[in-house]
């Protein structure tokens, strides 16, 4: 479906060996646990994985061309990967974000990007609101972030989920998002031709259509009907024109759910109502569900009047119960939190509720890593901690078996490499050898 390469932003560079030495290593394939382990890093690739080596490294330590980081006592794993992510959502209140220069939203962007990579998250897939600026500010090596695949835009109809205006016609702050494109709304099949080929044009990496309506947007419902069967037939069409790009569906009914998976989407975002019927045909399709249950079981505000608590309550039973079943059958599951609406840099709190799901945690974190990878078409070079690979990783003093829930919390996350470079680290000073 996606013939075309994925783009892979953030290039190694680093030219340098480094061996990681003692932790224990979770490679992301979903084998077990490898005990004081070792994994050489060379240019910016993954040498080798697996168990401590006797003296591999030893000659190259004592020339000092090689630098060792012994980790005894932590957790190896793969960079997380978040499919469901909005960089350009940022915690200022909208009345001040109307107000803003373009360069404060940027900054505000880049503090996101900043806290998401802290957080363990080496890839992410921005779903609305930003450029590709940012993808290639990272991957030219300007500005700090995971690297990015974005969608630019969200599609849909004109007064569905997409659509910012109020009813009269306003914008509230936060749509106001400088050097955007205006929102993907879309009514016609010529609207649709016209908007996805400019997508492509700007460079979209995937493209994201909202099969319902949803909660956010002012003026529609979740039930109501967005872009349907038939125009996501349309853009898949369009898009495998242009050399393939993944598509994602935003979908709060069954309904769809199943008109999207029929029409070809490569996964779908939420899917808090799926019956056991469209779980099979997602099972057929081999379509991924990314659940996002942090926004779902986001802590509500203590203003929300009890009508709409009680509807959130129901949401939330029905959005988990969802999850559940569809990971039961087997569906693959991509870890997405829709970080933005929650905030930004707890992106692991979405692997405790996977597991609360029903996966176990081998799963959940391959649903951080390897799924999202091949979700993204990076999994050849990135998802998992094997030769080969790009190096990603990141290293934790919490035991991600045993208290998943932990890794979300502040400073869990000791040192995060991306492409070969470490770009946090909260293990204090440790003398490099040799650089
Ligand atoms: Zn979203």
């Amino acid at each position: 479906m996606t013939a075309r390469a994925a783009r892979l932003p953030v290039t190694p560079a680093d030219a340098g060996t480094t061996i990681f030495r003692g932790a224990t290593l979770i490679d992301g394939e979903g084998g077990p646990p490898v005990a004081d382990a070792e994994v050489e890093v060379r240019a910016g690739v993954i040498r080798y994985a697996g168990p401590r080596r006797s003296t591999a490294g030893d000659a190259g330590e004592a020339r000092g061309d090689v630098r060792v980081r012994e980790l005894k006592g932590a957790w190896l794993l793969p960079g997380f990967v978040d499919v469901h992510v909005h960089l350009a959502m940022v915690p200022a209140p909208a009345e001040r974000q109307r107000e803003w220069f373009a360069e404060e939203s940027v900054f505000a962007t880049a503090e996101a990007l900043r806290a998401t990579l802290d957080a363990g998250v080496t890839t992410a897939r921005d779903l609305d609101g930003l450029t590709p600026g940012y993808r290639r500010a990272i991957e030219a090596g300007m500005a700090v972030g995971p690297r990015l695949h974005v969608a630019v835009a969200m599609l849909s109809p004109t007064g569905g989920h997409a659509d910012p205006h109020a009813p009269n016609g306003s914008l509230p702050g936060w749509a106001v998002r400088p050097g955007m494109p205006e929102p993907g709304l879309v009514d016609t099949d010529d609207d649709i031709v016209r908007a996805v080929r400019r997508l492509l044009r700007m460079g979209a990496d995937v493209i994201k259509v909202a099969a319902s309506g949803g909660s956010g947007s002012p003026t529609d419902d979740p039930d109501d009907v967005g872009i349907t069967e038939d125009q996501v037939r349309l853009i898949r069409r369009l898009v495998d024109e242009r050399g393939g790009r993944p598509i994602t569906a935003h979908v709060q009914t069954d309904a769809s759910a199943r008109a999207a998976v029929r029409g070809g989407v490569d996964s779908i975002e939420h899917g808090y109502d799926l019956s056991d019927e469209t779980i099979d045909l997602m099972l057929e399709r081999g379509t991924v569900l990314v659940p996002t249950l942090s926004v779902l079981m986001r802590e509500m505000p203590s203003t929300l009047d009890p009508d709409r608590r009680q509807a959130r309550e129901r949401m939330r039973r029905r959005g988990l119960d969802s999850a559940r079943r569809a990971i039961a059958a087997g569906v693959p599951v991509a870890l997405g939190t829709d970080a933005g609406v929650v905030p930004h840099g707890a992106n692991l709190r979405e692997l405790a509720w996977l597991v609360e799901a029903g996966m176990d945690p081998l799963r959940a974190l391959r649903a951080g890593t390897l799924t999202g990878a091949r979700l993204l078409g990076l999994d050849s070079q990135l998802g998992s901690v094997v030769p080969g690979k790009i190096a990603d990783l990141v290293v934790t003093r919490v035991d991600p078996l045993a208290e998943i829930g932990g890794l979300c919390q502040p400073g869990a996350i000791d040192l995060v490499v991306q492409s070969g470079r470490v770009v946090t680290d909260r293990t204090g000073p440790i003398a490099p050898s040799g650089h």
